[in-house]
């Protein structure tokens, strides 16, 4: 099956070193994305983009998910397809710890790791809505041993977090804990900030970052309390590792990291979540609205946001998706600016702050969202499938 999308109008890369591109037709096959701007312009499927824009599917870095579309967080069903809706084609765990009746004051080595395998095997192992969920992510605790790392290993989890974990003055099992997961080609995650809904995570700022030196340090301005001031300025400038903003997060203190980000010249840094389901909610349009607040707020250009949402965020998480170029897979948004809106193309309203309108999600080139979104309004310029060229393929069939 071989999917043409032309007449695009905006095509935001995902690479944060080249945004935007003046791209005008994209081939898809096997799922992939085969050629750009190709000569011949034919396929199975072709998708006029009516002079819209194509960027990639938003990658979700903070998510909780617990038993697939149900999430006892706020005792929701369907969490991930309205996600989908809101642009989200992949979304990565950060720690499934809303299962009912969890007692977090006794979480022992045994308990989590039993937990991010059987969240991996079931949650993990199969697509929600077409969303690729990367779900079983090993919550950290005192007492672990290498033998823990080996069976979660065994069992395909490819992060870890520290959430509950009593940070002390001796940071030798911390530090074990960092190495065992990246011999084994884990990720490692930690919670930053305040306290966290669950009341038993410990105060993280910079003094832990510094020795722990994680891969991503977890919603910096705030999920939901941030760091100090000092702190978030002193992790931009002495360290190199992602920094993550989240939905949960602190306004006023995303906007001071993303502004030293800039001065320091460290964007690509920069990695979204929305850190939900949670007590923040449900947040369909979630990615979204962070994509909006760093582009009409912190100064990013509208392709800049894009790819924090995308590219920047799929690499920090070690993923293969968030970059629309030759060989990565196709998963892709069609959508425009909606009518009403301050500006005229995507990229303009971004800019100004103001929701996308989807019609179209693809999720390794199936069309997974046709038509239109029920998470956002139509866009103004709305792309529809043609019926020539196709050898009669019709609209109504997908
Ligand atoms: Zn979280």
């Amino acid at each position: 099956m071989t999917i043409l999308i032309k007449n695009i109008g905006e095509f935001f890369t995902g690479d944060l070193a080249r945004p935007t591109a003046p791209v005008k037709s994209i081939l898809i096959a096997d799922g992939k994305i085969a050629a750009i701007d190709p000569p011949e312009q034919k396929a199975d499927k072709i998708l006029d983009a009516a002079g819209g824009a194509v960027m990639p599917g938003l990658v979700d870095g903070h998510v909780h998910p617990m038993l697939g579309e149900w999430t006892p967080a706020q005792d929701t069903i369907g969490w991930i397809g309205n996600y989908l809706h809101g642009g989200t084609t992949s979304m990565i765990s950060a720690g499934e710890l809303h299962v009912p009746g969890i007692d977090y004051d006794n979480l022992t080595p045994e308990l989590v790791t039993s937990l991010a395998i059987v969240t991996a095997a079931t949650t993990g192992r199969v697509r929600w809505s077409g969303v690729k969920v990367y779900a079983g992510t090993a919550l950290m605790v005192a007492g672990m041993t290498e033998t823990h790392f080996d069976r979660l290993a065994a069992a395909g989890v490819k992060w870890v977090k520290f959430l509950f974990y009593p940070f002390k003055d001796d940071t030798t099992e911390a530090r074990n804990y960092v190495a065992w997961a990246h011999a084994r080609g884990m990720r490692v995650k930690v919670h930053t900030g305040g306290v966290s809904r669950s009341g038993a995570s410990v105060v993280c700022g910079y003094k832990i970052l510094s020795w722990l030196q994680p891969d991503i340090a977890a919603h910096v301005s705030g999920g939901p309390i941030p760091m100090s001031d000092e702190d978030i300025d002193s992790v931009v400038d002495h360290t190199s590792f992602a920094l993550e903003v989240c939905s949960s997060g602190n306004y006023r203190s995303t906007s001071r990291l993303v502004a030293r980000l800039i001065a320091r010249d460290q964007l690509h840094r920069l990695t979204l979540g929305t850190d939900t389901p949670g007590g923040t909610g449900v947040i369909p349009r979630g990615m979204l609205r962070n994509v909006l607040y760093f582009a009409s707020m912190c100064n990013l250009t509208a392709g800049q946001a894009v790819a924090v949402a995308t590219g920047n965020t799929a690499r920090a998480h070690g993923v293969d998706v968030g970059i629309l170029e030759v060989g990565r897979p196709a998963d892709v948004v069609v959508c425009g600016s909606i009518t009403g809106s301050a500006g005229s193309t995507l990229g303009e309203a971004i800019a100004h702050g103001d929701l996308p309108g989807i019609t179209h999600v693809l999720i390794d080139g199936e069309f997974i969202v046709s038509e239109r979104s029920r998470q956002t309004p139509p866009p103004t310029k709305r792309a529809f499938f043609c019926c020539c060229d196709t050898g009669g393929f019709e609209a109504s069939a997908v």
